[in-house]
């Protein structure tokens, strides 16, 4: 019997997990796809947001306070990337600067550090701000980070602490007995976290008639290039509108920038294709920054936010069917706010139900080996130890083939071409992959055994090859 299971792998689960695997629980997460943070964490602004904007009294307001404060030591705790750029947001007439006073109550109300600046004042920081700019609102604390290995280095350390994990499992069926659940009529299990994204009504309706549906708004973005002089240093949010947080320029933490996103809804929950919201992208864009070098421009994506109609997060265990806890309706700030609705969910919602201890023993996860990172006398060292780390296979973002290895050969290991790039960044350079792709495909298929054929660009859907064009290959 599993005590605790957890559906879907995106930045929640994956951190609901962690906490969970520090006690003696039998953990386990069903994700449906072939690798984790393949839903709305894998595809986003990639924000730690100050918590300046939701609406007050809402859960959405609370998490993202709470999360903001907690990021710096969970990213450290991980060992993954946090940088603490700050952002500012732009007001560029006397209606947006009436909006920004408003959010300078809510940040006095929330202790959100912040400063007032003018456009001028702003434009010594960020020379490529509009000159329509009258002005700015300053949030230090605002920060960057890389959702997805968030979530993989907490799904990678929690299965090091024995929690499983079930890559392409799809639950599709639930039935409530006497004391525990039973998952696709296989699976028993005391407790279910229902962390399922844009999915979370089709779970919750297995058993009951869902509380809320969620419909999907997606957000198309165009990434830039990190080479050259970077166009903004901090995230530029416009003001906010009755639609959101609206078009941003946010410099990641590899120096690349994203533009966007729109936020329009789409029937599809698991459609991703970038198209027209581009154009909208472009037009919003221009209102506030000027020289965007449109030139830099290296990929486009799309993620979709799981919106529901109570228009805030819907977090707490069910009115009517206990031990069944919903996670849902997690839409932006759900990266801010992750780690402390991680916190409060098992807190506060499971341990009470178990009387556990924490582990004595907890082995901690190593960081994935970034070459990009060390001094000359360490990557000599390294490749001295082992000679693929000098072997490069991405020119533009400088990975080896050790480093790649590395990250198909641990626990939550890489399987898929995206699944090497989103851990190491093969492929995530201007050339698209066009020159390490082929390499990266070859590595897989040695690493795990497999045929050409069933090496997958990202989701199981996504086959490139069907057959060798010349046999003797
Ligand atoms: C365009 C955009 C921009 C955003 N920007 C920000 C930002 O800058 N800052 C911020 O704080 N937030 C942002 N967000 C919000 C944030 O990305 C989400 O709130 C967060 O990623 C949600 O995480 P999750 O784990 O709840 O869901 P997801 O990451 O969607 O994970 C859900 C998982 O459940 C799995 N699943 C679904 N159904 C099943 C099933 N039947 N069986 C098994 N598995 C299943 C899915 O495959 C998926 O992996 C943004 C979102 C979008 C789309």
């Amino acid at each position: 019997m599993i005590d605790v299971t957890i559906i879907g792998a995106g930045i929640c689960g994956a951190l609901i997990a962690h906490k969970l695997s520090k006690f003696n629980l039998n953990v386990l997460v069903l994700e449906k796809e072939n690798d984790v943070a393949l839903g709305a964490t894998g595809a986003n602004s990639a924000m730690v947001h100050s918590g300046h904007d939701p609406k007050p009294g809402t859960l959405k307001c609370k998490y993202n306070l709470l999360g903001n404060r907690m990021y710096k030591d969970v990213c450290a705790d991980l060992q993954v990337d946090f940088d603490q750029i700050g952002a500012y947001v732009v007001a560029t007439s006397l209606e947006e600067e009436q909006k920004i006073d408003v959010l300078v109550k809510q940040c006095i109300e929330r202790e959100v550090p912040y400063e007032v600046l003018t456009g001028e004042q702003a434009r010594v920081n960020e020379p490529n701000l509009s000159d329509n700019i009258t002005k700015a609102l300053s949030l230090p604390t605002t920060a960057v980070v890389t959702p997805w290995l968030v979530t993989m280095a907490a799904m990678e350390e929690s299965m090091l602490n024995n929690v499983q994990l079930r890559l392409n499992y799809e639950v599709n069926q639930i039935n409530k007995k006497d004391d525990y659940f039973l998952i696709n009529d296989e699976i028993k299990t005391k407790v279910i976290v229902n962390c399922a994204g844009s999915h979370c009504d089709d779970i919750t309706n297995l058993l009951r008639v869902s509380p809320y549906k969620v419909e999907t708004k997606k957000g198309e973005y165009y990434v830039l290039d990190h080479t050259g002089e970077q166009l903004v240093h901090h995230v530029i949010y416009p003001v906010p509108t009755a639609k959101g947080k609206g078009v941003l320029a946010v410099p990641t933490v590899h120096h690349n920038i994203l533009l966007g996103p729109n936020s329009d809804f789409v029937e599809d929950k698991d459609d991703v294709a970038t198209g027209t919201g581009l154009d909208y992208v472009k037009r919003e864009l221009s209102k506030t920054i000027k020289n965007v070098p449109f030139n830099k421009m290296i990929h486009t994506f799309a993620g979709n936010r799981p919106h529901i109609d109570l228009n805030d997060f819907y977090i707490q265990e069910d009115d009517e069917i206990k031990g069944f806890i919903h996670v849902a309706g997690i839409e932006s700030p759900g990266i801010s706010a992750a780690p402390a609705i991680a916190k409060d969910v098992v807190e506060n919602m499971i341990l009470p139900k178990f009387s556990v201890a924490l582990k004595q023993k907890y082995i901690k996860r190593k960081p994935y080996i970034n070459m990009a990172k060390m001094s000359k006398e360490e990557k000599n060292d390294l490749i001295h130890k082992d000679p693929d780390f000098g072997k490069l296979i991405c020119r533009c973002e400088k990975v080896s083939l050790g480093e790649i290895k590395d990250v198909i050969n641990r626990e939550c290991g890489a399987t898929t071409i995206k699944g090497v790039k989103m851990r190491c960044r093969p492929g995530m350079g201007r050339c698209q992959g066009g020159f390490c792709e082929p390499e990266v495909v070859k590595i897989i298929q040695k690493q795990l055994d497999k045929k050409l054929e069933e090496v997958k660009l990202d989701k199981n859907n996504s086959q490139i090859f069907t057959a060798y064009a010349k046999e003797d290959l």
